[in-house]
C-alpha cells in the first residue's frame, strides 16, 4: 500500500483537503495511508525551539539540522524504502512522469520546510531529494506536499472510477488534453462539435488527437519539443 509520512511544523493542516472527495474516500477505504510527524516534538528546550538565525546573516529563520534529523531518525526505520522528498522551490519541478513513478512505489516521505528553509547539512546528511511544485514561493511545504500527494493518490489502482481516466489526460504522450463537452447539446448558441455526437469512434479519436496537438502547440510548445 502507498504510505505517506509527512514531517511538518503544522501537523494540524493534514489531511486537510486530502481528507475529502477522491483522496479522502480512498483514505477511508484503506487504499493509501498517511501519518504526520511533528518536527517540533524534537525541538530544543522548554520552548521546543526548531529554528535559529541564518549563518552569515540575513532575514528570517532556518530550521536546525539537528532538530530535523532527530525527528527523521526517530520517525523512520533506517531501511525504509520510500523516497525522502523535501518540498523546496529549488527542487526539480514535479511533473507527471515522476508522479506516476512515485504512485507506483511504496509511498513517500515528505519533509515540509517553513521560514527561510532548512539547514543544508540535513539535506545532504539524510539524502533528501528536493522537489518543487512550481516557480513561485510558498510560505511552507505543506501545501506542496498536499499537491504532490493528491497527484499521486488519484493514480493508485482503485482510486479513480475507471482506469482509463488516468491514461488520456494532460501530460500523457506530452500532450495537453482535448476540449471536453457534456449536455446540453447547445448552450448560449454554442454547440458541441458534431463529430463528438456522430458515434464514429475513429473520427472522434482523430478529432481529439488533432485538438490536443493544436492546443499543445499553442500553449505549451515545450511539451511537443520533447
Ligand atoms: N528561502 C527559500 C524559500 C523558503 S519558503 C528560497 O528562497 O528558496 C518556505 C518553505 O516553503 C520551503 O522550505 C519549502 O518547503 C516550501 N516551498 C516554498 N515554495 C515551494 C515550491 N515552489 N515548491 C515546493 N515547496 C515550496
Amino acid at each position: 500500500m502507498f504510505r505517506a509520512t509527512v514531517f511538518t511544523l503544522m501537523p494540524d493542516m493534514f489531511p486537510g483537503p486530502l481528507g475529502v472527495s477522491l483522496s479522502g474516500d480512498a483514505l477511508a477505504r484503506g487504499l493509501w495511508a498517511m501519518e504526520t510527524r511533528s518536527i517540533r516534538e524534537h525541538g530544543i528546550g522548554r520552548h521546543r525551539t526548531v529554528d535559529d538565525t541564518p549563518a552569515g546573516g540575513g532575514p528570517g529563520m532556518v530550521i536546525r539540522a539537528d532538530v530535523l534529523a532527530a525527528s527523521l531518525d526517530a520517525g523512520l526505520p533506517p531501511d525504509d524504502p520510500r523516497p525522502r522528498l523535501l518540498m523546496s522551490p529549488r527542487g526539480q519541478p514535479l511533473r507527471q512522469p515522476r508522479v506516476r513513478e512515485l504512485a507506483a512505489g511504496p509511498g513517500v516521505v515528505i519533509v515540509c520546510g517553513r521560514f527561510e528553509g532548512i539547514d543544508q547539512r540535513v539535506i545532504d546528511g539524510r539524502g533528501l531529494e528536493e522537489v518543487s511544485i512550481g516557480d513561485y514561493v510558498l510560505s511552507g511545504g505543506e501545501l506542496g506536499a498536499m499537491v504532490l500527494l493528491d497527484a499521486c493518490v488519484r493514480l493508485i489502482p482503485g482510486v479513480m472510477g475507471k482506469l482509463e481516466s488516468g491514461s488520456d489526460e494532460s501530460f500523457e504522450n506530452n500532450l495537453l488534453e482535448y476540449p471536453q463537452y457534456t449536455r446540453p447539446r447547445e448552450w448560449e448558441g454554442r454547440a458541441i462539435p458534431d463529430v463528438l455526437l456522430s458515434g464514429d469512434h475513429a473520427k472522434v479519436a482523430r478529432w481529439r488527437r488533432e485538438a490536443a496537438e493544436r492546443i499543445t502547440r499553442a500553449r505549451r510548445p515545450d511539451l511537443l519539443a520533447e
